[in-house]
């Protein structure tokens, strides 16, 4: 089994875990594992040279207990009924960490956006969009964002979706550009929420700011804006960064707006001027404050936990720590912060997003922010006192938080009929 099809039983394990520390019943644990609903389509797209090709697209729909299912979309070659499954079961519980009234959904397609044509992309989406349109809504399941999908991605869903019924819907999916219905500071919303995090744990474990520095894996819309507000708005040095292809260092500090102009010349982040290009596994066991992991999953192992030296870890991407990763981290007193929380900015301000598009009344950035914040530093609080009270590490805690959270809302609505 390849490793990126694992994060679904990394997934169940996790809850399986929490289940017996909160003293579920096997049958209430099968039902907080076990996906509600799973779409698979099959789909012709016109390619530019005229032929037709069939893609493979998910739409999994893990649980709505407590409101609408909400999650991103994916566009990877390496896509997989499994991922999908585990990725929209962790937006379930990083709903409930943080108190959105959502359940957790996910969808992808397997393709390689980075070999399609603009047009083909497009019609790729509005068909996929179609596909899975008598499964979602603005009351039912509204996806986003997620790893090689934007927001014109986004734009395209909500016109198909709007032709279909006649009507614009702006509320069917977030993430979406400002001027048809998309909120302010939802595209840095996930670092924002992330810095946040970061500036919340360094203060309860006494890391100073001053001479503070970042390691940052993944060079995409997390990435890139992580970088960039560690270093903007808590003054840390980026040490290193890196994309699919490489990573480089500096020890004197790299400007993260300037290496994305680098990047966008050059098609990476590597042969930046200054500094040195190092592998992706050595930026993860780098000397640094925080390591921020936010590309791929199960990228910290037990092939390398033993060797990470960061004093926080802050995970930008999705499942990138595996189980056993997790207990060489906490044993070696690193504080993980974990992605259901640490990521858990983006999916507040599509929250956001979509009451304002419900409601017709859009916010500032200033209120946006401000309101990420409480919710951030309050749900990072909630966390670190579960974990210092049951002596865990934080991603125990937030799963004995979330998982209870989610149980309690099935137990009032009862098992139907
Ligand atoms: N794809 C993002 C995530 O994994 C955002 C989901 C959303 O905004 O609904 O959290």
């Amino acid at each position: 089994m390849s490793v990126r099809s694992d994060p679904y039983k990394v997934a169940v394990s996790q809850v399986q875990r929490a289940g017996e520390m909160l003293g579920l019943e096997q049958g209430m644990i099968d039902l907080m594992t076990r996906p509600k609903r799973e779409f698979t389509v099959n789909f012709p797209v016109r390619m530019d040279d005229g032929s037709i090709r069939v893609f493979t697209g998910f739409r999994v729909q893990h649980n709505f207990a407590r409101g609408p299912c909400k999650g991103g979309i994916r566009y990877h070659p390496a896509v997989s009924l499994d991922e999908v499954r585990a990725l929209a079961m962790w937006m379930t519980w990083k709903c409930a960490t943080v108190g959105l009234p959502y359940g957790g959904a996910k969808g992808g397609v397997i393709c390689n956006p980075k070999e399609m044509s603009a047009g083909e992309l497009e019609r790729m989406t509005r068909r996929y969009a179609s596909e899975i349109a008598p499964i979602i809504g603005p009351h039912v399941d509204i996806p986003a964002p997620d790893m090689y999908t934007d927001a014109q991605v986004m734009a395209w869903i909500m016109d198909t979706y709007s032709m279909n019924v006649g009507y614009s819907v702006p509320g069917v999916v977030t993430g979406k550009p400002i001027s048809l219905g998309g909120s302010e500071g939802r595209e840095e919303a996930t670092s924002r929420g992330l810095a946040y995090c970061v500036r919340e744990a360094m203060t309860v474990e006494g890391v100073q700011r001053e001479g503070a520095t970042a390691a940052v894996q993944g060079f995409g819309n997390v990435g890139w804006n992580a970088a960039r507000l560690l270093k903007e708005e808590l003054g840390m040095r980026i040490t290193a960064l890196s994309d699919s292809s490489g990573g480089i260092f500096d020890p004197a500090g790299l400007d993260p707006v300037d290496v994305y102009e680098h990047k966008r010349r050059t098609g990476s982040v590597q042969g930046y001027p200054e500094a040195l290009d190092i592998t992706n596994q050595e930026l993860l066991e780098m000397e640094c404050t925080v390591l921020v992991p936010a590309a791929l999953e199960n990228v910290l192992s037990s092939d390398n936990a033993d060797r990470v030296k960061a004093r926080i870890v802050a995970e930008g991407a999705n499942g990138p720590t595996t189980p056993e990763a997790d207990r060489v981290l906490y044993e070696k007193g690193i504080t993980l912060i974990p992605d259901i929380l640490c990521n858990a900015g983006g999916v507040t301000v599509s929250y956001f997003e979509w009451v304002q598009d419900l409601q017709f009344l859009f916010w500032s950035k200033a209120e946006i922010e401000n309101r990420l914040d409480q919710i951030m530093t309050y749900s990072f609080a909630r966390v670190y006192a579960t974990a210092g009270a049951k002596e865990v590490d934080m991603r125990t805690a937030a799963y004995l938080l979330a998982v209870d959270e989610v149980v309690q809302a099935t137990k009032m609505r009862g098992i139907y009929p």
